[in-house]
């Protein structure tokens, strides 16, 4: 066996990655990466997802040394606490006052972020005296990180199938999916069906059984499902009318990403939990977050007053490296203005997107962004290519072409550092057409 494959790669096909070998990746500048060989490549994913500010910042590196010569590490159990994350909660609760947010758990990840909220809101009816209040309700396509209790929260099927049985009381409804409505598939009339059938689901399984609503303000890895523009605010109502807690995931949709610096202040709703990472820091170093609005927790400073803590806790819950890296990001994205850049770079990136779609109308279903959050849905017309493969096939096209992209089935995905420029949009976004004709030609 090659020696690539003692790294057993996440998400990633094992015997593929041996017969093909790994793409190297060994430096990154600004909105580029570069290979081990020096080839150029404009990151249409940024990293995940994530690299709101860009590589290379040299603000953000000093932080990190700074702080790695300062301290390190020091754990924040019981009572011990360092500068840098008391500072960044600061901070982070100054941004989030306009969602209702007013205090934070830190963690490591995504995953660890969604971890606590879940486990916040089941305790948090159980302080209330209401402990039957423990079900979750999420959505089709919903991906909310690997963990068990996030993978429980998931609608990627694939994804959760050979892991059940997973959490119990997890219930899926509908995504709000234009262009796949399983509500209406053969109306072009939206008529929310979708934020209905959460009121559905909390009725059929009794108001008194659900803890909370999870739910990312666009479904990034299920596809980058742009929901209709008022199904958040209708879900959030119907959440505050049955008495159960709204979980905005926000791990792709903070810190920018949609044109505002939250997605749930972009759709116009305040949560009661709200789940960070990505973005936080940009990727330079992982971090997750965990913010409550003052009446979460205050149950749980209440319940402190005469017992026990809040019995949840990563070991590297505050770590000083990754918030004085979340604390340089932060000041790049608010000095520079990108959550505002981002604003006004989305129309670019979505007529570029639909320019394409009228070019090839037959070959794609829909094409649309929101903010620095793209798509571009494909199908072949002739049927040759199986679903999934016109997606794979672009990507790596693209990336021949020197653009990085991340297909989800026969979705192109587009989500580059917020510090693009409309040249490189178009760029990016030439290179995506150009692929689809590739492709086209392939299947000629
Ligand atoms: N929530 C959302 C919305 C995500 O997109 C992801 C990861 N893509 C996660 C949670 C999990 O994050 P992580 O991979 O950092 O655990």
């Amino acid at each position: 066996m090659s020696d690539t494959l003692k790294r057993w790669g996440p998400y990633t096909n094992m015997k593929q990655l041996a017969d093909a070998g790994p793409k190297m990746i060994a430096r990154a500048d600004g909105i580029y990466v570069y290979d081990n060989r020096g080839r150029q490549y404009i990151d249409g994913h940024g990293g995940l997802w994530l690299a709101n500010v860009g590589y290379g910042r040299r603000e953000i590196i000093d932080a990190i040394a700074q702080q790695a010569e300062a301290l390190a590490w020091f754990p924040s159990f019981g009572g011990f606490a360092n500068e840098p994350s008391l500072r960044l909660a600061d901070k982070l609760v100054e941004l989030l006052a306009p969602d209702g947010m007013a205090h934070v758990m830190f963690s490591n990840d995504g995953s660890e972020a969604v971890e606590t909220a879940l486990k916040i809101a089941r305790q948090y009816w159980k302080i209330k005296g209401r402990a039957n209040k423990h079900k979750f309700i999420t959505r089709r396509f919903a991906y909310h990180g690997v963990t068990m209790g996030a993978l429980s929260v998931q609608g990627v099927t694939e994804n959760r199938m050979e892991f059940e049985p997973l959490l119990p009381g997890v219930v899926h409804v509908s995504a709000p999916y234009p262009h796949h409505c399983s509500m209406h598939p053969d109306s072009p009339i939206c008529t929310l069906a979708c934020a209905r059938a959460v009121e559905e689901a909390i009725l059929t399984q009794g108001a008194e059984t659900v803890a909370a609503v999870i739910a990312e303000p666009i479904q990034a890895a299920g596809g980058v499902i742009i929901p209709p523009p008022d199904y958040l605010r209708q879900v959030r109502e119907i959440c505050r009318r049955y008495d159960v807690l709204f979980i905005a995931d926000e791990v792709v949709t903070g810190f920018g990403r949609l044109g505002s610096w939250f997605g749930a202040r972009h759709y116009g709703i305040q949560p009661d939990l709200m789940t960070m990472a990505k973005g936080i820091t940009s990727g330079y170093v992982p971090l997750g977050a965990t913010a409550v609005s003052d009446a979460v927790f205050e149950a749980f400073y209440d319940m402190a007053v005469s017992g026990p803590e809040f019995r949840h806790g990563n070991t590297y819950s505050g770590h000083p490296i990754a918030a004085a890296a979340a604390l340089a990001n932060i000041a790049i994205l608010e000095r520079e203005a990108l959550p505002d850049h981002a604003r006004a770079m989305g129309p670019v990136l979505q007529s570029a997107l639909k320019n394409v779609q009228t070019r090839h109308p037959q070959w794609v279903v829909d094409a649309n962004a929101e903010g620095l959050l793209g798509r571009l849905e494909l199908r072949d017309p002739g049927g040759r290519l199986a679903s999934g493969q016109i997606g794979a096939k672009i990507a790596q096209y693209m990336y021949d072409l020197g653009v990085i992209v991340r297909p989800i089935g026969d979705v192109v995905t587009f989500s580059p550092p917020l510090t693009i420029a409309e040249p490189e949009i178009q760029h990016m976004v030439a290179a995506a057409e150009e692929a689809l004709g590739m492709v086209e030609a392939e299947v000629h």
